[in-house]
């Protein structure tokens, strides 16, 4: 038999739009094959729900390749010892895989696979599957060329794959197995292409029609986000295949009157928007993979070690602030919340608290069924203000909820102990007096937490502690360079001193004086 290509599965659980797959279908015998590496599983940002999730989406995979011809091949173990097998057996005429920006242990990872690949001379042909660019210089040109990998046509599925003899398909492993925490998650999404496309083609048709306007509360962004980011995670519909779709849409919407099409194409816009956010996180990553342990602006390095306790009223929603509580708890049972409440619960942990980003940020990638290393640590370093290139928001809590859930509906689904306060008391319990407490039957420091921090004080230090870092000697020059390397260039943002800076819609800006007016202007929200 000749040698085979092996197609290497990783995070693109997919037949369609799946470069690899076809274009080494087209060179002789394929194993498609999946290794499930323990070591990776074990890491810190890795969680049973996450698990969950790719192995509903490998088992559909694995039933589509079986319609093809060629049933998935899964592996548990190390990648290289899995590849040295297949080489000794069969012989590798290719090794065929998407690029991928994972977390510090697959880049590590990927290195010892180019070593052994390069020492067998395999040659190991990786396709990007998303707009980010390896070995990139700068980000001048970046949106023309993302625009450029989103317009490439959809490939579509091989239509058969020559059966390898005598392989065993090898069963999938357990949570257990991996040696995975206990992670009860009853409202998680389910894996698989099949319902990433449901959800695609609902968010376009139905549940998006008021996107931009319903995606800040938690309430209403349950429905109205697209809650394709797990999937688009874990592969299972492609990033090009949602850009693609989302522009379709968009064309057939453009043929209707105004009043038929309503303001379904301001909200796609924003879709779209969001999806071009998605690759730009991603590149920062990619070009700085250390920025995953490391603040980007080193003159924001800070040595506090972890506070336990607070972290973990922070992580189990009992911090007694009942906004930011009831939106942890929210995550925990479901796996998802809104960016705007990512963003406070980052920013509470990091400013209010003080707690280290690297501690929460890991507790929130264990939670989140959608973490993606490149948005999850720009994210939260963008939150925590250690990028020294971003608008830096400080968000109230008390406010994010008067704002987003005046009536606390969202706050009573996740907070019953909370069922019996008025509503006026509601986002802030303790301004009930202890003889209101007793009557209403919640009791504070009994019945639910008092607040761990008084968050008007704590919000004042964390300004004041920002301010002080950003006025260091050398601040703006390094943020320049910051800003050179992973700057969006649709802020235009020229270097310090070179006036005041525009805010990018991502929320971008430069770190020059003006940035730091613009901070204080955005400070309240
Ligand atoms: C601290 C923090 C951590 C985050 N970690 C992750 C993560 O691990 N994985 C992840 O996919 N997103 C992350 N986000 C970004 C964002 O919150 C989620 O992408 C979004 O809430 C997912 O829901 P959706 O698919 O319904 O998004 P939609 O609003 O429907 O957007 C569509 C897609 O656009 C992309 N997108 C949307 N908002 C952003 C954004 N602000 N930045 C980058 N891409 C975006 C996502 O791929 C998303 O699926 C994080 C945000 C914060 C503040």
């Amino acid at each position: 038999m000749e040698p085979v290509q092996v197609v290497w599965f990783k995070r693109d659980l997919r037949l369609v739009d799946h470069q690899p797959l076809l274009q080494a279908s087209l060179r002789g015998p394929v194993l498609p094959l999946v290794v499930v590496e323990p070591q990776l599983w074990q890491q810190a940002d890795a969680s049973a729900r996450q698990w969950a999730f790719c192995a509903e989406s490998l088992e559909e995979l694995r039933m589509g390749l079986a319609r093809l011809g060629q049933p998935l091949v899964v592996r548990v173990g190390s990648v290289e010892e899995v590849l040295e097998r297949a080489r000794r057996r069969f012989g590798i005429a290719g090794l065929w895989s998407h690029e991928e920006t994972g977390n510090g242990w697959t880049y590590d990872r990927d290195r010892r696979v180019a070593r052994w690949a390069r020492s067998h001379g395999i040659p190991w042909i990786e396709i990007p599957q998303f707009g980010v660019i390896r070995r990139l210089k700068n980000r001048n040109g970046w949106a023309r060329r993302w625009e450029e990998q989103m317009a490439v046509p959809i490939c579509p599925a091989p239509d058969a794959l020559q059966p390898l003899p005598e392989i065993e398909p090898g069963d999938l492993t357990t949570a257990a197995a991996l040696q995975l925490a206990d992670d009860p998650c009853p409202g998680r999404q389910h894996g698989g292409r099949e319902q990433g496309l449901l959800l695609l083609e609902s968010f376009l048709h139905q549940r998006g029609a008021r996107y931009h306007r319903e995606l800040s509360s938690p309430t209403t962004a349950i429905r109205s986000c697209s809650r394709l980011s797990s999937h688009l995670a874990w592969g299972t519909v492609s990033m090009r295949e949602v850009v693609q779709a989302s522009r379709q849409r968009r064309a057939a919407l453009q043929q209707l009157g105004a009043s038929e099409r309503g303001e379904w194409l301001r909200a796609l816009r924003g879709f779209e928007e969001r999806l071009h956010w998605h690759c730009h996180f991603i590149q920062k990553l990619e070009s700085q993979p250390d920025l995953e342990f490391r603040e980007l602006h080193p003159l924001t390095i800070d040595a506090r070690p972890a506070d336990h306790e607070r972290l973990a009223a922070w992580a189990e929603g009992r911090t007694g602030l009942p906004f930011v509580d009831a939106c942890m708890r929210s995550l925990i049972a479901t796996g998802w919340i809104n960016f705007r409440m990512r963003a406070m619960l980052m920013s509470v942990a990091s400013h209010h608290l003080q707690l280290p980003w690297r501690e929460s940020g890991l507790r929130l990638a264990r939670l989140f069924l959608d973490y993606e290393p490149g948005i999850h640590w720009s994210q939260c370093q963008m939150q925590s203000g250690t990028t020294g290139i971003n608008t830096i928001r400080i968000y109230n809590p008390i406010k994010q909820g008067q704002d987003h859930d005046p009536r606390g509906d969202f706050l009573l689904r996740w907070l019953s102990e909370l069922r019996t306060v008025p509503v006026v008391h509601l986002h802030e319990p303790w301004t009930m007096d202890p003889e209101t407490q007793r009557r209403v039957g919640c009791v504070l420091g009994m019945h639910y937490p008092l607040p761990i921090v008084d968050p008007t004080e704590a919000a004042r230090e964390a300004r004041k502690r920002l301010w002080d870092r950003r006025r260091q000697e050398g601040f703006r020059e390094l943020a320049d360079g910051i800003q050179q390397k992973h700057g969006s260039r649709r802020s235009g943002l020229p270097p310090s001193g070179a006036g005041r800076h525009r805010r990018s819609r991502s929320g971008e800006t430069g770190a020059g004086a003006g940035a730091i007016q613009l901070w204080l202007d955005l400070d309240g929200c």
